[in-house]
């Protein structure tokens, strides 16, 4: 018995001590495992950034986000968001708080996000309408493809893997924390990206950590793939980082006080403009007697081909901000420069340390 309980606190000591190191994580698991390249206790290894944590929201007052937080929605504005297209939102703000509206569609952050931790606040419409899928229905769907459902669930009958907090489909959640309609909730979402191989094949499936109302009601759980109504789709390689998406079903669900955090790659924030944008920098550009770069645009993404007499290169083209842009499989970027229109006249193009102009030819 003796050896038992020693074993034991010995163990819950090496635990702490392990628990107390544990920093590296295993791409796309969200398993995480000690650093061999630091000792225990290691004086010289970086401090952790110093940020300042937000405050707990109340039933009246929303919460502040901790410093580090991106805000996607404070009360004020939609400046974060736009309709799937990339046109302006039309979903209303009032009162603090944001409102879909009914088929006008769903709304997404200009941002991309990859690896994320989310806070997102909801209230279902009082006085409460419709009945199990139809009451209070919206949803937060991660990289546009992931959805943690929101739903009226308070004394509303539906499915278990549509409930509200459950990921779609696939993973009821643990517990019911549902809240009146009217009152406020919250979702603190922890979110792994899939991760893919060159051809596209799923090297990790995305997970999923989430807290309703402060519940535990995800424990790390595993996607299947992304989330459907009667269906569950089998993964499709996709970008690393991708804009978060609200769901209009119809419903006159409210949100308030969004903020993220993202958990990997945070340094390049990454944008997704509307294609009527990314047509203005659609064209070829000659850098010298030599080179020319032809910028094409297929979906919502720009692509960069260098050409030289006897050899072309082909780049993804990614947005840093509305003019700039950056390859992530090169240290490349391009700058657009532009006319009153807002139409590329001109480019400056780096690699390697060097700034190469270039002027529009076609
Ligand atoms: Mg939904």
């Amino acid at each position: 018995m003796k050896t038992t309980s020693s074993f034991a606190s010995a163990a819950t000591v090496l635990a702490g001590a392990w628990l107390g190191t544990l920093t590296l994580l295993t791409p796309g698991t969200g398993l995480a495992e000690p650093d061999p390249s630091w000792k225990v206790h290691d004086w010289s290894r970086p401090r952790p950034p110093v940020i300042e944590p937000g405050t707990a929201s109340t039933p009246d007052q929303p919460g502040k986000p901790p410093s580090d937080a991106t805000v996607l929605f404070e009360g004020q504005d939609l400046s974060q968001w736009c309709s799937l297209d990339g046109s302006p939102p039309q979903w209303i703000v009032k009162d603090g708080c944001m409102e879909c509206v009914k088929d006008v569609g769903y709304i997404r952050t200009l941002q991309n996000f990859g690896d994320c931790q989310l806070h997102i606040e909801w209230a279902a419409p009082v006085p409460a309408r419709g009945e199990s899928q139809g009451r209070g229905n919206s949803g937060v769907f991660l990289m546009g493809r992931y959805e943690v459902q929101v739903l009226d669930c308070y004394q509303n009958m539906t499915y278990a893997d549509g409930q509200a907090s459950a990921v779609y489909g696939q993973y009821p959640p643990l517990v019911n924390a549902a809240r009146p309609p009217g009152q406020w909730q919250s979702y603190d979402i922890i979110f792994t990206r899939p991760h893919f191989d060159d051809k596209g094949a799923l090297l990790s499936a995305a997970r999923l950590t989430v807290l309703h109302n402060g519940v535990l009601v995800q424990n790390n759980v595993a996607l299947t793939g992304p989330t459907g109504w009667m269906k569950r789709e089998p993964y499709q390689a996709h970008s690393d980082k991708l804009p978060l998406s609200l769901q209009d079903h119809g419903n006159p669900v409210r949100y308030r006080n969004i903020w993220i955090r993202e958990l990997t790659d945070a340094a390049q924030k990454e944008f997704t403009f509307a294609r009527d944008l990314l047509d203005r920098y659609v064209g070829t550009f000659q850098v010298d007697e030599r080179m020319s770069i032809v910028v094409s645009r297929q979906d919502n993404q720009l692509t960069m081909r260098l050409v030289h007499p006897n050899r072309e290169h082909a780049y993804p083209l990614f947005a840093a901000s509305k003019t700039k842009f950056f390859a992530k499989s090169v240290d490349s970027q391009v700058i657009f420069q532009t006319n009153a229109q807002g139409a590329a006249e001109a480019l400056t193009f780096h690699i390697a340390g060097e700034n190469r102009p270039a002027r529009k030819i076609k």
